[in-house]
């Protein structure tokens, strides 16, 4: 099976009848799901050890440009994600992304649509979009 398109996803979604959930409900679970997704994070740093947080201020600068971001600017992970934590947070993720797709279908906006205004939105600002 080839990977499905965002609006077959969306469709999927749709046909199951979550068009007819409240709205509070939905809203609920999108929350629900996104702090899931944080304390998968937070369980492969603390239960599981597989990554490490190391985290201190970052050195930015004002004159600061992409070669100098990149070598700059810390993501404070140190080792990777095991198999182990990358199943439970590909399904964390997978959740969060099905109650923002019910959102979407809800108040009949497309997953694509978002997806195509963001993807523009970076190309225009580049770099400096990571606030
Ligand atoms: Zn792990």
């Amino acid at each position: 099976m080839s990977a499905p398109t965002l609006n077959q996803f969306q469709m999927q979604v749709s046909e199951l009848l979550l068009r007819h959930r409240s709205l509070l409900d939905v809203m609920s679970k999108f929350g629900q799901s996104g702090a899931s997704v944080n304390r998968a994070v937070t369980k492969a740093v603390t239960d599981c050890g597989c990554i490490e947080l190391n985290a201190r201020k970052q050195e930015y600068s004002d004159e600061l440009n992409l070669e100098g971001a990149k070598e700059t600017l810390q993501s404070h992970i140190s080792g990777a994600v095991c198999e182990h934590c990358r199943d439970v947070l590909k399904s964390e993720l997978g959740r969060n992304l099905f109650y923002m797709t019910a959102l979407c279908n809800q108040l009949d906006i497309k997953l694509d649509d978002v997806i195509a205004e963001e993807y523009k939105k970076c190309s225009t600002l580049g770099l400096f979009n990571l606030t």
